[in-house]
């Protein structure tokens, strides 16, 4: 038994647990941690929630990245393609919304799981991206960070026939290609050291969260008035450990996401409507 009962499965905008989110975060101080489902509405799928599609391959790992020369390389011929897709997404409501909330006072910091950059472009500031962001790389030989769009630029160059369009990208920004189309890409060298390998300032799935950038999270967490999850199913650990410190501390937390998430258990308030019904409805209420 919790002592506030948790509210599922509500459908209507002025249901009881939209009553419950816009009390609660009324109050303040509230921090937002958002996944994959908020940037659905922008064309970035969630692959992970219940109405996102099947990944049609596996994800690419840190080991497979940094020890796999071939798997490096069809990583950044699909990615190469991706990045139309992720560049040319724009924020939704579901962002526009948290900047009002964060605008009006009543949001702090925000921590993110995207890497797609949509809450800064949807006007929310003090973005901590968790698992980095797509645009920018990081020279694994010499350590250089630089940014996507001159690296684009550069790859169009060198490969200025490459591929044919595709239609549908995951949220790490790589696409799907045969084989033997990828291997006729050409990757170019990082520019500061003339060699790499360069990554994509992103965590990869087997590759752990920078220490200090989970300790200004945990930080963040600890000062809030509330926790925020923002269509995230809170799968993987590296988000879902904010929620079991939240509830550690006895912060609320509130949940907002269609599918059911791991931690519903945890939740004071438990939102299942679309977010980009939800988020505008509750910046009118209270921003
Ligand atoms: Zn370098």
């Amino acid at each position: 038994m919790t002592a506030v009962p948790i509210l599922r499965q509500t459908t209507e905008p002025g249901s009881a647990s939209l009553d419950a989110l816009a009390e609660l975060v009324a109050d303040g101080d509230v921090v937002v941690l958002s996944g994959a489902g908020l940037s659905t509405d922008s064309g970035i799928p969630d692959y992970r929630g219940a109405s996102g599609s099947l990944r049609r391959h596996t994800p690419m790992t840190y080991q497979t990245f940094t020890r796999d020369p071939r798997g490096r390389h069809r990583y950044w011929a699909r990615s190469f393609v991706g990045w139309r897709q992720i560049r040319g997404a724009r924020p939704n409501a579901g962002h526009e919304a948290v900047g009002d909330l964060q605008a009006a006072g009543l949001v702090g910091g925000v921590i993110t799981q995207n890497v797609d950059g949509l809450h800064q472009a949807g006007g929310a500031r003090d973005v901590v991206e968790l698992h980095g962001g797509l645009d920018r790389t990081v020279c694994l030989g010499c350590g250089d960070v630089a940014g996507r769009a001159a690296l684009d630029m550069r790859l169009r160059q060198a490969n200025p026939d490459f591929g044919p369009r595709v239609d549908e990208v995951n949220p790490d920004g790589d696409a799907e290609l045969p084989d033997d189309v990828l291997d006729g890409f050409v990757m170019v060298p990082c520019l500061a050291c003339g060699d790499g390998p360069l990554k994509p300032d992103v965590v990869f799935f087997g590759e752990t969260v920078p220490r200090e950038r989970v300790e200004q999270c945990f930080a963040l967490v600890e000062q809030a008035g509330s926790l925020l999850v923002l269509g995230s199913s809170l799968t993987v650990m590296s988000g879902y450990r904010f929620v079991l410190r939240a509830a550690k501390l006895g912060i609320p937390v509130a949940i907002v996401n269609v599918g059911p998430t791991r931690g519903d258990a945890k939740a004071d308030v438990r939102v299942a409507d679309p977010l980009g019904e939800v988020l505008p409805e509750l910046a009118r209420r209270v921003a």
